[in-house]
């Protein structure tokens, strides 16, 4: 059953969304060459809980991190290790909090010193799908249309679209009803009504859509082990609209200010 929201509790997941937005613009200014992606989770952890809130991820279904740090190949769900970035690297940093009972759940995916144009390529289509997607987002339409714009914008770029692993509801669960897939037909699924909130997260590949779960038990990497880009927003339906509960602001503040890769 999907739990639609009132405008008080939209704007408690506002504060939870904020919260991840302001940790990945915290993430965007350590990230670099050299990295270690457990000092990233751990300078994450620690700003998520001087702002009040709990990390989302921590504990939920055992996940032994506060963040999700896939690079490369890697598509989702990879546990920060003592691994150090290299220049070309790409990493998606997703992160959960937890406060006033709301959860925010965001993701973005980084260029380490500087890429290939054709990874960079694959971030900006990805991020792309991302918004293509949200903009359907509205009051009549339903989830299939969110889905079908995702699929359509990736696969005209020849890209490869995940279908083990899919968006979904938010609200006092990480993940609730409805799941909101990257890929789909127009006019079916949930129809979109007011006060849904849904995290959209298209998980694009470059190469094959087929992936396959390490034997750690989470990371999810590409069959080819070409690179996958992930990009997440919080959207909420409010007057009929799609309102973005997160924010990439505080990321590309700081990547203007490191002359980094803006996708
Ligand atoms: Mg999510």
């Amino acid at each position: 059953m999907i739990q639609y929201k009132t405008k008080e509790e939209i704007e408690l997941m506002r504060e939870s969304a904020q919260i991840v937005s302001k940790t990945l613009g915290l993430m965007a200014s350590k990230i670099g060459e050299g990295v270690n992606l457990l000092d990233l989770d751990k300078l994450a952890d620690e700003f998520i809980r001087d702002h009040g809130a709990v990390p989302g991820f921590l504990g939920l279904y055992d996940y032994p991190k506060s963040i999700i740090t896939s690079v490369n190949e890697q598509v989702v769900h990879g546990i920060p290790t003592d691994r150090e970035l290299r220049s070309g690297d790409i990493v998606g940093v997703d992160i959960g909090v937890l406060k006033n009972g709301f959860y925010g759940d965001h993701a973005y995916t980084f260029a380490v010193g500087e890429v290939d144009p054709k990874v960079a390529q694959l971030l900006k289509v990805t991020k792309e799908c991302l918004d293509l997607g949200i903009e359907q987002l509205v009051e009549g339409n339903r989830i299939g249309d969110v889905s079908f714009a995702v699929q359509q914008h990736a696969e005209k770029h020849g890209y490869g679209v995940v279908r083990e692993l899919v968006g979904h509801g938010l609200g006092r669960k990480m993940h609730e009803s409805p799941e909101v897939p990257n890929f789909g037909k127009r006019g079916r699924g949930s129809k979109i009504k007011e006060g849904l909130v849904v995290a959209i997260e298209p998980m694009i590949n470059m190469g094959t859509r087929r992936v396959l779960q390490l034997n750690d038990g989470w990371t999810i990497v590409t069959a080819d082990k070409q690179p996958s880009a992930h990009f997440e927003h919080d959207v909420a339906v409010v007057n009929g609209k799609p309102e973005i509960l997160s924010t990439f602001k505080f990321i590309e503040e700081e990547l203007q200010k490191q002359n980094s890769l803006l996708v």
